[in-house]
């Protein structure tokens, strides 16, 4: 077993499948069962969940909006997903927290760090909603942040139908190879979209690895705990 307690961030566009928006009950499923075999193997999970799938400031401040307004509800698009993970989680009979940084209690417990822990402890699947509560920020940075919060070891980064962090981009350039292990000041030193540079900063400052693979391969979250995952490390802190 390479991890004892493990942050995955899904992207919102992973919850979408094929229609390449909003939520697919089948894709939600196939990715809950993904999580409960991956515990199944002795790790902890959280997970940190995105919400471009339903709706992205950004989007929302080119209609011009202000920004903060359309931040705000990117994050209760990551509440609408994490809602949706949990319950196909419970379908399979795991117990799971959904913990929101933004005061909803009537749905989410609020984002308390020891209680994270704690749950963890229990076996219970963590999931961190409505990003980190503040506009101008991305889950992956959420993702950050909370894997050192709740001292995670490795976030596994799961993308759709990409394998891991390549020398270009390999649709344009045949010559393009994988990494399968690059430090961070790698990453920032040649601009490598993986995440954003604050995102990228917090695991370097924090020694947390980030493992980068890609989620389409049925069984990759199970071989990413356990480090059989053909994917890219990126680690080497300070
Ligand atoms: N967001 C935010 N603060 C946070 C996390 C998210 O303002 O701490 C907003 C931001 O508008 C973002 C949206 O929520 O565009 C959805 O998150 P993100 O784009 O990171 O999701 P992903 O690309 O992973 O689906």
């Amino acid at each position: 077993m390479k991890y004892n307690r493990v942050l995955l961030k899904l992207s919102g566009e992973a919850l979408a499948g094929e229609q390449k928006f909003g939520i697919d009950a089948k894709t939600v499923a196939k990715i809950a069962q993904e999580i409960v075999d991956a515990k199944n193997k002795g790790v902890e999970i959280a997970i940190v969940v995105g919400g471009g799938n339903i709706w992205r400031g950004k989007v929302g401040s080119e209609m011009g909006m202000e920004r903060a307004t359309a931040d705000y509800m990117g994050m209760l698009a990551t509440v609408m997903n994490g809602l949706a993970i949990q319950n196909a989680l419970e379908t399979l009979n795991v117990e799971t927290r959904l913990l929101s940084a933004i005061e909803m209690q009537e749905i989410a417990e609020p984002y308390i760090r020891r209680r994270a822990v704690r749950h963890l402890e229990k076996g219970r699947i963590v999931i961190f909603g409505a990003g980190l509560g503040s506009p101008f920020f991305t889950t992956d940075t959420t993702a950050a942040l909370r894997a050192a919060e709740v001292d995670a070891e490795v976030i596994l980064m799961a993308k759709n139908g990409v394998d891991g962090v390549y020398s270009a981009d390999p649709k344009l350039d045949k010559t393009a190879t994988r990494f399968d292990h690059i430090t961070y000041l790698d990453v920032l030193n040649k601009n490598l979209q993986i995440m954003d540079q604050t995102a990228i900063t917090l695991c370097k400052d924090n020694d947390i690895d980030l493992c980068v693979f890609n989620m389409q391969e049925e069984g990759n979250i199970a071989r990413a705990v356990t480090g059989e995952v053909n994917g890219t490390i990126i680690s080497g802190g300070k």
